[in-house]
């Protein structure tokens, strides 16, 4: 059973049990446009049967917001309509398929989960867009920005129409975020923090968590710029990269309820690091 739940006039929403990640959908005059896609190819089919079900309209576009598996790993559903990412975010999928996303790696999670995976491909964006790009109807306007700061080339949306802004991985909702991609930056993602603040949203729908508002932009703000004055304290103090893992007064908020979820706040902790380091060294 899938349960939508109402964001604004245009927006909806569908939290997925797991990961307490996000697939929205806007809905335009003559068809919806669907959020990344979340985790697993079933939930994504559920979740676009059950709003063009409800809207009476067809799916025919799926933002993504980002390349993290959790995100587009139900493209399959949506692989009849324009897929649209930015370019770098496409560029990284593609580069995946050689480092996290080989056969032997898909191979075994189709076996680890096959009710979930067996017919599983990843497909990629088949329409991209360099730091902009714009849909828009009668009634509403999409806005993409690309954003960058969680990763090369991730991108939030605004609805100025309704104040909606919708995050993907850009915001974790009362959570220690996941800033350990290789191409993480918080410096680069604290300047995206004010140019969200600067759009005045109403209602946020982040990339994991409680649908929230700015207040939550602020705590991550707080909290980023712990974690730069914590690093910035270790490195002058002489610290070394190597000793990290043996400190346990990195500043954290909440832990995400997942299996692994330390290993992602330790590869955090080596990519502040790596950007500290790389801003004190000028
Ligand atoms: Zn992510």
């Amino acid at each position: 059973m899938i349960k939508l739940d109402q964001i604004s006039d245009s927006v909806w929403d569908y939290c997925t049990p797991i990961y307490e990640g996000h697939i929205s959908i806007i809905k335009l005059k003559n068809k919806l446009v669907f959020i990344d896609s979340g985790r697993e190819p079933i939930t994504a089919k559920n979740v676009r049967l059950e709003a063009e079900k409800q809207f009476k309209l067809p799916a025919k576009q799926l933002i993504l917001t980002h390349q993290h598996w959790d995100h587009v790993f139900g493209n399959q559903a949506f692989k009849d309509c324009e897929i649209i990412s930015s370019k770098a975010t496409l560029e990284d999928m593609k580069s995946y398929m050689t480092t996290y996303w080989t056969d032997e790696n898909i191979a075994k999670m189709k076996e680890e989960e096959p009710e979930t995976f067996a017919d599983f491909r990843i497909v990629f964006p088949n329409i991209t867009f360099e730091r902009e790009y714009q849909i828009t109807d009668e009634k509403i306007t999409i806005e993409i920005y690309q954003g960058d700061g969680h990763s090369a080339g991730n991108s939030y949306i605004f609805i100025p129409e309704e104040k909606i802004l919708i995050t993907g991985d850009l915001l974790f909702s009362g959570m220690t975020p996941f800033f350990g991609d290789p191409n993480a930056d918080i410096f680069t993602w604290l300047e995206v923090y004010q140019n969200m603040l600067d759009l005045s949203p109403k209602k946020i729908i982040p990339g994991h968590g409680e649908i929230t508002d700015k207040g939550e932009i602020l705590n991550q703000i707080n909290y980023f710029e712990r974690c730069i004055n914590w690093m910035k304290k270790y490195i002058e103090n002489g610290y070394l990269k190597e000793e990290l893992d043996t400190r346990k007064d990195f500043p954290v908020l909440k832990s995400m309820d997942i299996e692994g979820f330390d290993e992602l706040v330790k590869s955090s902790i080596r990519r502040t690091y790596d950007v500290v380091k790389e801003k004190l060294d000028g």
